[in-house]
């Protein structure tokens, strides 16, 4: 049977202005690495046992219904502004409505040049393709908001970058690739009719109750508070909180540097080129709340009365930390085993915390171990947490049964990032059953399966991954 992906496109109706139309440069030999066969049957794709597969997701064959684009986009990076961005090495190929009736884009990552790639080759090494395939997915199965991963295809062909690497294709599937810098560049041009025409698609693709710009923002600006907290519950470091990394959905896109702490720490910073600590682990939820401020600006043209409006909108995002606060109280509240938070539950969590900061406690581990009673193994000083731990004991008796709370909520494995680069190295090799493995253990991240230990282990001080790279 051959391949048919059931595209129903809408983003390929917007004016002109909103993306450039152009097809994926072929590769020389693309080999399958990957195919989610889950997701495929969510979207609605069928005949995926075609020998075709590995053409269309390397982009060498152009499926039936598809019409690739390059969407245009601006956004801050690291604070500077950049007027003009785009799909410097992405498609999208078109859209598709799934079987839980959600429109999602699919989109080639790694396809050749556009008008947008600059001095980019519009390519992407196997590195950052297996890195976002088995982190998306993992956020995915801890049920966080996040673009997902269809596809990864080797290219047969190599890219430079500080030595030639394999060539790699991702296939990303997003709810949608609306970012906050997609606003930012019609505000920015002035281009009024496309910052409505904007407007009018997000509100009927994400938010269709949405009466008005001002409640656009707050239902984005509650997503994002959502997402954040969330984030920080299983100890993720985006790594580059650019706002044309941030979506209108609310779900989590662009792995490029990003990490999962082990030994917890506030200011853990992973991403080689974030040199001021400004997407640090604790930092994203003061940064997601600047990156609101970028987005309210740039829905205040679309408002009858602009003056009114910036106070109102400033009120929003002023209000977002406190949203942030209590979406991270009642996460880690629910990481201690306390279903419903009081006020003094704050000074529970924060003293285990600086605990576990003072004793370089594994993150995940400990969370998890709460539940096991083992906990005060993870500390260097375990009398500390022992002083923590009676407070705690006092409190969760109210609990019906913290333990059960407590293993639903805190994984035993995530993708820690020497495994990660264990596995690329492994598919460098050709090894892909390291990856493969990885994917396994990691869509079922709050069993603890016996022949997964390995996976649970913090890395050894040899292990530990200093820095990670953007996904070029
Ligand atoms: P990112 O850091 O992945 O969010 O990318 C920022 C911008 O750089 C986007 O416009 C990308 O399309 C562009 N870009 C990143 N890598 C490449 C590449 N290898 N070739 C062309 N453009 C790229
Ligand atoms: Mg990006």
């Amino acid at each position: 049977m051959t391949l048919h992906i059931p595209f129903d496109n809408t983003y390929a109706r917007l004016p002109d202005g909103f993306y450039t139309k152009l097809g994926p440069t072929p590769v020389r030999a693309p080999e399958l690495i990957a195919f989610n066969h889950d997701l495929a049957e969510a979207l609605g794709i069928e005949g995926t046992a075609d020998p075709r597969l590995a053409k269309v997701f390397a982009g060498n064959a152009i499926p039936d219904g598809a019409e690739p684009l390059a969407q245009l986009y601006a956004g801050h990076q690291f604070g500077q502004f950049n007027p003009q961005l785009g799909d410097g090495r992405a498609l999208l190929l078109g859209e598709v409505v799934g079987t839980d009736g959600i429109r999602r884009d699919i989109q080639l990552k790694g396809s050749g040049r556009t008008p947008y790639s600059r001095s980019g080759d519009g390519r992407a090494w196997l590195g950052p393709v297996l890195r976002e395939y088995v982190v998306s997915e993992a956020m995915h199965a801890l049920d966080v908001p996040t673009t997902r991963a269809l596809a990864a295809v080797r290219t047969g062909e190599e890219v430079i970058r500080e030595r030639p690497m394999p060539g790699a294709v991702l296939t990303r599937v997003a709810a949608s690739h609306i970012r906050v810098g997609t606003f930012q560049i019609f505000a920015a041009r002035r281009d009024g009719a496309a910052l409505q025409a904007l407007y009018d698609y997000t509100v009927a693709r994400h938010y269709p109750d949405a009466k008005d710009p001002a409640d656009l923002l707050q239902q984005v600006i509650n997503r994002q508070a959502a997402l954040v907290a969330q984030w920080m519950s299983f100890g993720f470091i985006h790594g580059v909180m650019n706002t044309d990394n941030c979506t209108l959905s609310g779900e989590t896109i662009d792995y490029g540097p990003c990490a999962f702490m082990d030994s917890y720490d506030p200011e853990t910073v992973y991403s080689s080129i974030d040199r001021f600590g400004r997407y640090g682990y604790a930092a994203q939820a003061d940064i997601i709340v600047w990156n609101m401020a970028q987005l309210a600006t740039a829905l205040i043209p679309l408002m009858p009365d602009p003056e009114a409006a910036v106070e109102a909108f400033t009120a929003q995002v002023h209000a977002m930390p406190d949203l942030i606060r209590a979406e991270w109280e009642r996460r880690f509240a629910a990481k201690i085993g306390i279903t419903t938070p009081r006020p003094e539950d704050k000074t529970l969590i924060a003293e285990l915390l600086t605990r576990m900061q003072q004793g370089q406690a594994d993150f995940t581990n400990t969370f998890r171990a709460l539940a096991d009673g083992t906990a005060r193994d993870q500390f260097l000083d375990p009398a500390a947490f022992d002083s923590w731990a009676e407070g705690w004991q006092a409190r969760i008796a109210d609990e019906p049964d913290p333990q059960a709370l407590m293993r639903q909520v805190n994984p035993c494995v995530i993708p820690r990032n020497h495994r990660i680069e264990q596995m690329i190295e492994a598919a460098v090799a050709g090894d892909d059953q390291t990856f493969h493995r990885l994917m396994d253990v990691l869509a079922r991240p709050f069993d603890d399966l016996p022949d997964a230990q390995d996976l649970r282990r913090p890395p050894e001080p040899a292990e530990v991954v200093q820095a990670t790279f953007c996904g070029t």
